[in-house]
């Protein structure tokens, strides 16, 4: 397989789901799934992981379709990992009902990567100890670290968790995980708190109120697509960050306000379905045709 320009580490998992849309078990999720179906709609993508010998071979099989390079996710005796999430009726909320690291827990990854010199390393949402396992391990090769976690490692590893941002350039994550992380109740704070421990870009994702871009000099709110019928928002801030980066990655990285319209734009088809039933087979000019309505939103 040719060479990618964006590596990820992150779950590939087998999801529950409950919104008010519907139930919904063992459907393809994780983090890193999400991120690079998204990704790799801009650029050549290679996924790190580990999947149990319960994965189905439907599921590989939508890796090799979408060009996803799968050469280091590793197939090992036990359970895939599983999380089941319920959602409140506005979606405002989610509940974690399970999460099962299942063989993530002992993954120990041994990367021979498919990756270009300089490409973008992306360390989706997992452990923070097996996101700078693979980061040591590839550091060295790539020009920009952009990372992503969630309350659980909040909860169970925060100093894990500080390694990984400050070994940053771009720090993602969403409004609540912000304010318990920094146990700021201002956003603006919480980002410029953020950015002294390490990264030059924090962007926090507020789900339906879009999300906020904040540098040392630069504050920009980039809206989400008005009126979407939500049926799961499961995965939206993975597949957000899979179209920030994949933007990037293919037209460079100064313009990180036309990378967050993408990156919206993606995450708004995301949340339209289960799963990934509304991404996996979108193409570029369809995600355009939306940046240009959130582009007038922002004029
Ligand atoms: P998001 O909705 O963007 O937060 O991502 C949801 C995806 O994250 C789901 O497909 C889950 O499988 C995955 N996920 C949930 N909890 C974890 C966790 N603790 N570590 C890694 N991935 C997780």
């Amino acid at each position: 397989m040719d060479k990618t320009n964006i590596s990820v580490v992150g779950s590939i998992a087998l999801d529950s789901l409950k919104t008010s849309k519907g139930n919904y078990d063992n459907l393809l999720g994780g983090s890193a799934t999400y991120f690079s179906i998204a990704a790799s709609k801009f650029v050549p993508t290679e996924v790190i992981g580990i999947v149990g010998s319960d994965f189905p071979k439907d599921c590989w099989e939508i890796f090799d379709r979408k060009n996803i390079n799968s050469k280091n996710i590793v197939e090992k005796n036990g359970s895939t990992f599983r999380w089941g999430g319920e959602y409140s009726d506005d979606y405002s909320s989610r509940e974690t009902l399970f999460t099962e690291l299942g063989v993530f827990e002992h993954f120990k990854p041994n990367i021979i990567s498919s990756s270009t010199e300089g490409g973008i390393l992306f360390l989706a949402n997992i452990q923070p100890s097996l996101q700078l396992d693979v980061l040591n391990q590839m550091k060295n090769n790539v020009s920009l670290v952009v990372s992503d976690t969630m309350n659980l490692w909040i909860d169970l590893d925060i100093d894990g968790l500080h390694n990984v941002i400050k070994n940053s350039d771009i720090f993602l994550l969403n409004d609540e995980e912000a304010i318990q992380l920094t146990k700021e109740s201002n956003l603006i704070n919480a980002g410029n708190q953020l950015l002294r421990k390490g990264p030059t870009t924090v962007i926090i994702k507020m789900g339906g109120e879009g999300s906020m871009l904040i540098t040392e000099n630069n504050i920009i709110n980039i809206p989400c697509i008005p009126s979407i019928d939500v049926f799961d928002p499961t995965g939206a801030g993975d597949s957000f960050a899979g179209g920030l980066i994949g933007y990037m990655a293919k037209y460079g990285q100064d313009d990180v306000i036309s990378a967050m319209l993408y990156a919206s734009s993606i995450a708004s088809f995301t949340v339209s379905g289960f799963g990934i039933d509304k991404i996996i087979n979108l193409n570029l000019n369809e995600i355009k045709s939306r940046v240009e309505i959130l582009r007038a939103l922002i004029k």
